[in-house]
């Protein structure tokens, strides 16, 4: 009703940091560094910036607000341009990889922390910003932790720049700390209190517990909207689907009328537009319910929520060094963190939090703070990156926590196998050039073999699909039709090479959006994947590395994709399984992929990346030669002579097919 009845500058005016605004921008004036804490939704993100334009800061300079998350960055955009009157790409803009939303106008932009790093290495002292705002680092984004150390030396060059830093109510001290003892400025919190309801017993399935609580606040309690926690998309998209499914149930089964239920998902992948829905206000009488990963912990706000349901688990990435490689886990989240989300009950009135987990699992189970993400992810984007910064030694970097060092060791390493670093650890070539990508090594390593083995058109293609969400679209109630579609872009071998095929389909069927729904692909998708080839063209461009194409000679390619996946690579060791060939870690095929229905399984394949849910599934899968291994791969593949059986079965495999072909003539 709030939203409703009152313009968006009365809004900004109750804000609780509006209280404190005067304040707090005499201290921005006095200090060069200041951190800002606030209870989520007082008002830092969307109203820091505009005070530091009201008073000025903008005539001199742009001022930038940094985000772990895109979806935040994108979103909060868009509320600041509606706040202060403008075109969103205007005056108020933002950035994320692969998308610019900034003019020459902008005087305000969002961005993620990993594109405020990349300018580092474009302009080291940020002069184009007047001050920057680092929203969210209580995250502890491994983005964000680097950035705190090149920040600290601009700060230390620059007497014209100001850096803010905001957190939530945690590791305040600590980033003071860390600048040599900057103030604190505290916003007053206007917060409700949320009565907190633990589970009795650990709950075996959270997302049947999670569907079957908030049904029952639905039917038995008060006005207020509902906000669920879960892990990660999959899930959402299932607590969605089963309560959408029990609220049908309920209203063909009842006499009575059943009050309406909005049921709104949420995670980064989602299309924006979707995303915008959460912060609409529902009909009259219909209640939101809003099923969330822990973007909606702290970085976005969502008013009117009274009741939280949380799983207590959380998505996070995790470098396992048996794997040697960053896995998605699900964890538990930590006490803070589970503190944070149960506050979202408390914002607009009194509100209940339903823990589904027990009392016990969280004074017992739970760590008191996350981990911070430096601490437990690989660093091979990072340590190219400061690299290039010119900082030899890593171990001297400027570190708010230091990563452990085998996590740098490792990571150093897997750059040496991809060729980016030398035998005494500098940057080669290959390294300076992947530097230029905003891509993950490994696929900067593809693009550059495809450079080498003159079959660039068809790697760029496969670079940027593999660059978004999946494209493949599987409703649950049409899984069959769809999976059959899918099937049919299937080049035998390769999923990598599948994603090209989509691609060059929907190309020649003029890009069209209607051929894409008839083939069960999401639009959406293919049109970020072109928009993403796009942009990595002109970074080709700039590089002067001309686009040459191998007319589809399917080896060629996958001779490419094979470089990029040393870390990757498996062994046949039964039906479906593999094994890594480095550290013979388990493996298997996914139903979805292109080789599961081969009738035969390779020898030898490499992987994009390994998921774990039942089990350790490979995800995105092309079989190579092992003699690609041996020949462009680091000496821990001693393929043996005899152990050539993929080519003697693609020998065979050519032989039937000349067979078959000659029988139709
Ligand atoms: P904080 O950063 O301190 O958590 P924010 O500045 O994000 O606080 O939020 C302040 C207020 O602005 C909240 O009441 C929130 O609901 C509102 N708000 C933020 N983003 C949006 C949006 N995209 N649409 C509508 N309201 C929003
Ligand atoms: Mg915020």
């Amino acid at each position: 009703d709030f939203a409703k009845s009152k313009s968006l500058a009365q809004q900004r005016q109750y804000l609780p940091i509006f209280t404190v605004r005067d304040d707090l921008l005499q201290v921005v004036r006095e200090n060069q560094v200041v951190v800002v804490v606030g209870e989520t939704g007082s008002g830092k993100t969307t109203q820091l910036t505009q005070y530091l334009h009201e008073d000025g800061y903008t005539t001199t300079g742009i001022v930038g607000c940094t985000q772990p998350r895109r979806v935040a960055a994108m979103s909060v955009a868009k509320r600041v341009s509606e706040e202060m009157e403008t075109e969103l790409g205007d005056k108020v803009g933002y950035a994320i990889r692969f998308e610019d939303m900034t003019s020459s106008n902008t005087i305000i932009k969002y961005m993620t922390d990993g594109v405020l790093l990349r300018e580092t290495l474009k302009d080291a002292d940020l002069d184009k910003y007047r001050v920057i705002v680092m929203d969210e680092a209580h995250e502890r984004s491994l983005n964000t932790d680097v950035l705190f150390g090149i920040l600290k030396k601009v700060v230390a060059r620059r007497r014209d720049f100001k850096l803010i830093v905001t957190s939530a109510t945690l590791n305040a001290d600590k980033f003071s700390k860390f600048f040599g003892g900057v103030p604190v400025f505290h916003i007053p919190g206007r917060t409700f209190p949320v009565n907190i309801m633990f589970s009795k017993t650990p709950c075996e399935d959270y997302v049947e517990a999670a569907v079957k609580q908030a049904m029952t606040i639905h039917i038995t309690s008060g006005p207020g909207d509902i906000l669920i926690f879960m892990t990660g998309q999959e899930e959402i998209e299932a607590t969605c689907y089963a309560l959408a499914e029990r609220m049908e149930q309920l209203i063909s089964s009842s006499t009575k009328t059943v009050p309406k239920l909005s049921i709104l998902p949420i995670y980064s992948q989602l299309p924006a537009d979707l995303q915008a829905k959460i912060f609409q206000k529902a009909e009259e009488g219909t209640r939101k319910c809003i099923v969330a990963t822990n973007i909606a912990e702290t970085s976005l706000t969502v008013d009117g929520i009274f009741y939280v349901i949380d799983t207590g688990y959380g998505k996070m990435k995790v470098y396992n060094p048996r794997m040697g490689m960053d896995v998605l886990q699900v964890f538990p989240v930590s006490r803070a963190a589970a503190d944070q989300r149960a506050g979202r009950a408390g914002r607009t009135g009194p509100g209940t939090c339903y823990r589904l987990f027990t009392e016990s699992a969280y004074q017992n189970e739970m760590l008191p703070n996350p981990v911070p993400e430096i601490q437990r992810t690989n660093l091979g984007n990072v340590v190219l990156l400061l690299k290039s910064l010119k900082v030899e030694n890593l171990l001297d970097f400027d570190f708010m926590d230091p990563p452990p060092q085998e996590n740098i060791l490792n990571s150093m390493y897997q750059l040496w196998v991809l060729g980016a670093l030398n035998n005494v650890g500098a940057l080669t070539v290959i390294g300076w050039k992947m530097v230029e990508f905003p891509l993950d090594p490994t696929l900067a390593k593809m693009l550059l073999m495809g450079e080498q083995l003159e079959c660039l058109d068809e790697v760029l293609t496969i670079v940027s699909m593999l660059s978004v969400p999946s494209v493949f679209f599987r409703p649950k109630d049409r899984a069959e039709e769809s999976d059959a579609a899918r099937e049919k872009f299937f080049v035998p071998e390769s999923d990598h090479l599948t994603l090209l095929n989509v691609y060059l389909q929907w190309k020649s069927n003029q890009y069209r959006g209607d051929w894409c729904n008839d083939h069960f692909l999401h639009v959406k998708g293919l049109r970020k994947a072109r928009e993403v080839r796009s942009q990595l063209l002109d970074i080709l461009k700039t590089l002067k590395i001309p686009l040459t194409s191998c007319h589809m000679e399917w080896d060629v390619v996958r001779k490419a994709i094979c470089s990029a996946y040393f870390h990757n690579a498996a062994r046949l060791k039964g039906v479906g399984e593999y094994v890594n060939c480095r550290n013979g870690m388990p493996c298997h095929l996914h139903p979805s992929s292109a080789l599961y229905g081969l009738g035969y399984t390779p020898d030898y394949v490499v992987y994009h990346e390994l998921v774990l849910t039942t089990k350790e599934y490979m995800q995105c899968v092309t079989a190579v030669d092992p003699q690609w291994l041996a020949e462009l791969g680091p000496m821990f593949f001693s393929v043996k002579e005899t152990d050539t059986s993929l080519l003697d079965h693609k020998k065979r495999q050519k032989e039937d097919k000349t067979a078959m072909e000659e029988e139709m003539e």
